[in-house]
């Protein structure tokens, strides 16, 4: 893997767990690199990623693996709270308000090759290569609901479920119900929490619900960003659940 090691972050601190087992992706929402790489590396903003890829495919290497960069913020993931001391953070040079408003061609492929290489490196498997906004639904946005991850999941670099799967889905949904899920939001928030979305504060806040379904949209539905619990949203989510039930991978 070729890196450029010319700039550095001091925006870093030590792991509390040795094992690295997720991968999240950014986008930094600035002009161009050279404001990504100075915001990214300047010490009084407190922020950091180990990565950050240009329009024009350079990786920069921010942060050495090993150390703690601090991208994730407040997040959560299937109940983990640190997820900086687990993750890699990548950030994509990508502002939809500015002309590096496209994810180029050379930086997917770099991208690509930077997710093999690491998902190797460190036996991570790829369900667990992340989207901000998957971590974080209440507050971020990123990548966004243009990030090509059907580049990813042709590449088996990001997991999408097998919607493929044979099975009635009528009966799946009397099974919830049976087991006391009498409506469409409590399966579907039992199936995001079972993908590993934080569902704690949902019921506090309505709006908060509205944003942990669009974040699961811009994962898998991005062609169907309702902020709803729709019929097409509803049997993805049922499709998702049993796809990870019925298959190991
Ligand atoms: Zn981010």
């Amino acid at each position: 893997m070729k890196f450029i090691n010319k700039y550095k972050s001091s925006n870093f601190n030590e792991r509390k767990f040795s094992k690295i087992d997720l991968i999240i992706i950014h986008y930094t929402a600035l002009k161009n690199i050279e404001e990504a790489i100075k915001f990214l590396t300047t010490t009084e903003n407190k922020v950091s990623s180990h990565y950050v890829i240009s329009n024009s495919g350079d990786i920069y290497s921010l942060v050495k693996d090993e150390k703690r960069a601090w991208h994730a913020g407040l997040s959560n993931w299937k109940n983990n709270t640190d997820i900086n001391s687990r993750s890699i953070g990548i950030e994509l040079d990508y502002s939809k308000f500015n002309s590096n408003n496209k994810f180029t061609k050379k930086m997917l492929q770099s991208l690509s090759l930077l997710l093999k290489f690491l998902i190797n490196k460190y036996n991570i498997n790829y369900k667990n290569v992340l989207a901000h906004s998957d971590i974080s639904p209440f507050r971020k946005q990123d990548p966004g609901p243009s990030f090509p991850w059907n580049y990813l999941y042709s590449k088996r670099l990001a997991y999408k479920p097998n919607i493929k799967v044979k099975y009635d889905l009528k009966k799946l949904e009397i099974w919830f119900e049976k087991n006391s899920f009498t409506t469409k939001k409590q399966i579907s928030l039992f199936i995001l929490n079972y993908i590993g979305y934080d569902i704690r504060e949902v019921n506090i806040n309505k709006l908060y619900f509205k944003k942990l379904i669009k974040a699961y949209q811009m994962r898998y539905l991005q062609k169907n960003l309702s902020e709803k619990i729709d019929t097409k949203t509803f049997n993805f989510l049922l499709k998702h659940y049993l796809s990870l039930v019925l298959t190991k991978n």
